[in-house]
């Protein structure tokens, strides 16, 4: 049977039968994957310690029927912070859950582990969640493909420093365009070059401007995301029929 190796964070665990799990794995080096785990919710199971939600581990992997089984697991980092108060578990559960929606399995996104990772560490050494949130949903965003604009007013590119951010449009709007999106907030110029250092570190705090664009952007990309793979489901369906 051949072994793989592999390392990773627990997003997601399901219960099967008995006393199995399925455990969904966002690795460092074969994107998301989901895994069996036999045995495990059996009193003094020998894994059972290791396998819990949000730990980083290294995995020993054998070749299942469906899914690969885990064969031995020890544990790089416990993330034990992550537990410090409710706060903190529903931010986590937040980025865990967030990625499982938008990361296909075995989906390459460069750089998904680091930025989970290092949410979930400053969210264990009790960074501001809010300013962890802020920057996980931006950060992510870029590395799926949606970078917003926030140089230039994506009607006419003309170069601005303030204007009124559109979820719709991905980026923002000057005085001229603004009305190419009616929903879109107004951004000043603090707010705005405060978006742009968001790629970078994870900032001490944010304002609560940037917190509501980061976590729009992010319903938004995911409501899309639901929408077509909806409509490939129905285009599908009308296939087989
Ligand atoms: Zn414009």
């Amino acid at each position: 049977m051949a072994t793989i190796k592999t390392k990773g964070i627990i997003i997601r665990r399901i219960n099967l039968g008995e006393a199995d799990r399925i455990l969904t794995i966002l690795t460092e080096d074969r994107g998301k994957i989901r895994v069996l785990a036999k045995g495990v919710r059996k009193p003094k199971a020998k894994l059972s310690g290791f396998l819990e939600l949000f730990r980083y581990n290294e995995y020993l992997l054998a070749e299942g029927r469906n899914l690969d089984l885990v064969t031995g697991a020890y544990t790089i980092d416990n993330l034990v912070g992550v537990g410090q108060s409710l706060r903190s578990v529903a931010t986590a559960y937040y980025i865990a859950e967030t990625v499982d929606k938008l990361i296909e399995e075995t989906q390459e996104v460069s750089k998904a582990f680091e930025i989970v990772y290092r949410s979930l560490k400053a969210i264990s050494q009790s960074g501001d969640l809010d300013a962890i949130k802020s920057w996980f949903e931006i950060n992510l965003l870029a590395n799926l493909g949606f970078r917003p604009e926030l140089n230039h007013c994506v009607e006419c590119r003309a170069a601005i420093n303030e204007g009124w951010f559109s979820f719709e449009l991905g980026g923002i709007l000057d005085r001229v365009h603004r009305s190419a999106d009616p929903a879109a907030l107004p951004v000043d110029a603090t707010e705005l070059s405060e978006l742009r250092a968001i790629g970078g570190n994870i900032p001490k705090q944010v304002s609560s401007k940037v917190a509501q664009i980061g976590a729009g952007f992010m319903e938004q990309i995911i409501d899309r995301n639901l929408k077509s793979k909806e409509f490939l489901a129905d285009v599908t369906s009308g296939f087989r029929e």
